[in-house]
């Protein structure tokens, strides 16, 4: 594997870093941090994904027929890591942009991928993900929401939970039994589904931080025409698979915000007094902690390349995505609870705080657990490593 980037690529990283460091979102007005929550954030991130679809850096890697700008997949991650670098956010649609976007390019036909590609990156529609069921989360192959094909359509009853932004949504990718009588993989397919239709009842569900980003979806008899069936019937177990392959690489990628949480926790260490001493940096323990986060970092840094390197390769993302989705979960949580140890009671404040004018600590630290859990949680990533890429026998 070559670690090093082109003189091309370099000069590409030069003109992307440029563009981001003069045109990012300003930073939050004292009204704004008053009264931070999720509606402040997202019409925030609406804005900047707004400029950054004008300037052509959504959906880079994308073919220019759905709107893309048919750049390489090493210009797609070059432009994600300078993101990660400044503490960017990718915008909003995020679901939409990782996930149902390459599983229609994947999985679509061609009517389907010219109806919604091209406004899944200008975040004309908005997208959700309909997997979890209240008995259905890491076993997602027991879900019970049903689809019966009636004619032109499929009547779906059933519920979802845990749906990211279901609320903000236009359309799910929904996923659904439609055969009952066959082993519980083989019965499952994945719908297209227009979220304003009749039958479909949105209840968000309020989180520890206060924000309610994600919700229970109700479905009764809600129709779906059958062109909006994504995949061969029945087969919705490979579309779900591949679709969940799709949403850790991008976990793993979109939280290029590790080296960030790195930094700001170095700096945090040189301001803050510990212990009697002047600051918490002078403390060996500090110091050998922040650099453990270091080492770990960087480790994660190169397996993100193994990764990397079976996609520039041409090949789908597999199980070595589930590494990358545990170690940058794991690691960006237990970073930022650290936090605590450098802050004390200082880290209890919400919104701004003393010696963190800029940070929102406890914020991060109550949210920091929940991409642990989402995508597959990290046991569920555990088990897989251990089956797929270790071979050992199941548990
Ligand atoms: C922030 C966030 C956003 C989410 N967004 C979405 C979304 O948009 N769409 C969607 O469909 N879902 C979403 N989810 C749901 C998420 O995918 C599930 O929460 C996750 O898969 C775990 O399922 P569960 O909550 O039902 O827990 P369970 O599956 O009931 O697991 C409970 C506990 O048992 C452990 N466990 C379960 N099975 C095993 C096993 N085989 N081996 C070892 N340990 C095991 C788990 O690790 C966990 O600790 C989201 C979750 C979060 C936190």
């Amino acid at each position: 594997m070559d670690f090093n980037y082109s003189a091309e690529q370099e000069a590409y990283r030069a003109q992307v870093r440029m563009w981001l460091e003069a045109n990012q979102p300003p930073p939050l007005t004292p009204a704004e941090r008053e009264r931070l929550n999720e509606d402040v954030l997202w019409e925030r991130n609406k804005r900047w994904h707004k400029k950054l679809y004008a300037a052509g850096w959504v959906g880079l890697n994308w073919p220019r027929e759905y709107g893309g700008r048919g750049a390489t997949f090493i210009e797609q991650v070059i432009f994600q890591q300078e993101l990660g670098r400044l503490g960017l956010p990718m915008g909003i649609n995020v679901l939409g942009i990782i996930m149902t976007g390459p599983a229609l390019m994947q999985w679509g036909t061609e009517a389907q991928k010219k109806r919604y590609l091209q406004p899944i990156i200008a975040a004309d529609e908005i997208w959700c993900e309909g997997m979890s069921e209240p008995s259905a989360g890491s076993d997602l192959a027991a879900m019970q929401t049903r689809a019966d094909l009636q004619g032109d359509y499929f009547a779906v009853n059933g519920q979802k939970v845990w749906t990211t932004h279901a609320h903000r949504s236009d359309f799910c990718q929904l996923f659904v039994r439609t055969d009952p009588d066959v082993p519980k993989h083989k019965g499952l397919s994945c719908l297209l589904v227009d979220m304003h239709s009749p039958g479909v009842t949105v209840r968000p569900l309020k989180q520890i931080s206060g924000d309610a980003e994600f919700n229970e979806i109700f479905f009764e008899d809600v129709k779906v025409p059958k062109e909006n069936l994504l995949g061969p019937l029945n087969a919705g177990w490979q579309v779900l698979v591949a679709t969940l392959m799709h949403e850790r690489f991008g976990i793993s990628e979109t939280i290029g915000g590790t080296e960030v949480i790195l930094a700001q926790l170095a700096e945090l260490a040189k301001i803050v007094p510990l212990n009697g001493a002047a600051t918490a940096a002078e403390d060996d323990d500090i110091r050998q902690q922040i650099a453990q986060f270091a080492i770990e970092a960087a480790a994660k840094k190169y397996n993100g390349l193994r990764a990397l390197t079976k996609r520039l390769k041409g090949q789908q993302p597999g199980a070595e995505s589930s590494i990358g989705k545990l170690v940058s979960t794991e690691l960006s949580q237990r970073m930022t609870k650290f936090s605590m140890r450098l802050l004390g009671a200082y880290a209890t404040l919400e919104g701004r705080s003393l010696f963190a004018p800029e940070g929102d600590w406890m914020r991060r630290i109550l949210s920091s657990e929940s991409l642990t859990i989402a995508g597959g949680s990290s046991a569920v990533q555990k088990n897989m490593i251990g089956e797929r890429i270790l071979q050992l026998p199941k548990g």
